[in-house]
């Protein structure tokens, strides 16, 4: 058997593990012994997976791996920031981020290879839409992360505590391997992220909200950068298709489907002169008037291809003011590993077009 037709044990569910090792006559539980050297242990060759009899591994040899994305360029920021670009089959990149704060160590994913939405602020829309990620592409992403700390005692220091869906691509536009990802990360013999850890953010495609209850209990962040429909159909297309109102009620429908009392995060990125003004805190005020959220406020993170321009400090201030003295818990998100190019609306997954600026470099482990 070639190697293209063997099943990747690194994107499967538990459920899709057992049912892989049944399908072979194995026993259930060899799926939580694989799953545990593969996500635990950060182990890919099945020669070390010493539990597991040298027949069966030579048999899973040959029917199957443990492929994980192929790392070419890592930096690491003066803040502490790790960026990581993956060149996935096909030859393009995506790039993964991790930011690390106090015991807290938040990733953030890319779902796709490019993305196809052309929200106006955002760089990866401009590279135009290459294809969804398999799950064993989003999951080798925390996978690398995790592995490149290999001297972290899991049970004491977790380098990934959190996970955030927002690095490329809009991950409900690639629904079943979002999800399956989702369920894995969660998974006790996986990563152990918490639901309210791990959050999933769209641009608002609705129809896709209203299929998530019952398939994952993870957090949802929204990224609105408008209060109104005039304003958002500029700035997010898909507006057009899915206005603010169907938005905020498929998403509060999912909240309501969960078992405990959960927010959604909005996400606000504020744009000098075009959604920062203080009418429009107001109006954003209003409109949330009700909605179990919280608000992430994103300064505009430039990026060359944009004539858009960062908001001052007082704009970025001011509209915080107003949303918390409207009763919403507000935060403004800090602007983290931007010297690697590593921030919001800054992963491109171009390596080629790549400037370096003053970040260390990690040699990688072949060099
Ligand atoms: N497609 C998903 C996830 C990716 S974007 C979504 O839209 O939610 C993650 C967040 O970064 C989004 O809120 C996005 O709007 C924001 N963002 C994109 N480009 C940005 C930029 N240049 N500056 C600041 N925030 C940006």
């Amino acid at each position: 058997m070639s190697s293209t037709q063997k099943v990747n044990l690194l994107g499967l569910t538990r459920s899709k593990m057992e049912q892989f090792f049944a399908d072979i006559g194995e026993k259930p539980f060899r799926a939580k012994q694989v799953m545990q050297w593969v996500h635990q242990f950060g182990v890919s060759d099945f020669d070390q997976m010493t539990n597991i009899s040298k027949a069966l591994r030579a048999k899973l040899a040959d029917i199957a791996e443990v492929r994980v994305p192929e790392v070419t360029y890592q930096d690491i920021s003066t803040d502490g920031t790790r960026k990581w670009v993956m060149k996935m089959d096909g030859g393009s990149s995506i790039e993964t981020v991790l930011i690390p704060d106090g015991n807290r160590g938040t990733l953030c994913i890319s779902s796709q290879i490019g993305c196809a939405l052309d929200c106006s602020f955002c760089s990866t829309g401009k590279q135009g839409f290459n294809r969804n990620l398999s799950a064993a592409e989003i999951v080798g992403q925390i996978w690398v992360a995790v592995k490149s700390f290999e001297d972290i005692d899991p049970d004491k220091d977790r380098p990934v505590t959190n996970v955030v869906m927002m690095g490329m691509g809009e991950p409900l536009l690639n629904f079943d391997n979002v999800i399956d990802s989702m369920n894995l990360m969660m998974d006790d013999f996986a990563y152990s992220i918490s639901k309210r850890r791990l959050t999933l953010s769209t641009a608002g495609v609705v129809p896709a909200i209203k299929k998530l209850t019952g398939l994952t209990d993870a957090s949802i962040a929204i990224s609105l950068h408008a209060p109104n429909d005039e304003l958002r159909n500029e700035l997010v297309p898909v507006n057009k298709k899915y206005p603010i109102s169907e938005l905020l009620e498929a998403t509060k429908g999912y909240l309501d489907s969960l078992s405990d009392k959960r927010k959604a995060t909005i996400e606000y990125t504020l744009i000098e002169g075009v959604n920062d003004s203080q009418e429009l805190a107001h109006q954003l005020v209003n409109l949330l008037d009700g909605f179990p959220c919280k608000v992430n406020l994103i300064p505009f993170n430039p990026f060359p291809q944009s004539d858009y321009k960062k908001p001052s400090g007082n704009a970025v201030h001011r509209f915080q003011d107003i949303l918390i003295a409207g009763g919403f818990v507000t935060t403004i998100r800090s602007t983290r590993g931007d010297d690697i190019d590593a921030a919001c609306g800054q992963l491109v997954g171009n390596v080629a077009d790549r400037t370096r600026r003053s970040a260390k470099y990690i040699p990688l482990k072949e060099e």
